[in-house]
């Protein structure tokens, strides 16, 4: 999958997309059954501009389980 930006360790939550370096506004939470288990999140970020993008390519393969805005995910989160 090189959709994705090879960095992602910063402070400030930025885009998954590739080449990207907007703040992220949206997690796309994704499972792939082949390699997870069912309970599994694996977590894409995304600005406004990529949502879509990304949960297209997750929802093509069947992986995509959510899209939740980054503020509700990080108040889940914490709780
Ligand atoms: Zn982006």
């Amino acid at each position: 999958m090189n959709i994705l930006n090879a960095e992602t360790e910063t402070d400030t939550p930025i885009c998954s997309a590739k080449g990207c370096r907007a703040p992220a506004v949206w997690v796309l939470a994704w499972n792939n059954p082949k390699l997870h288990t069912p309970e599994r999140r694996k977590t894409w970020l995304a600005c406004e501009e990529h949502r879509e993008h990304l949960s297209k390519f997750l929802g093509m393969r069947g992986f995509l389980k959510d899209v939740v805005s980054l503020e509700e995910w990080t108040a889940a989160e914490n709780q």
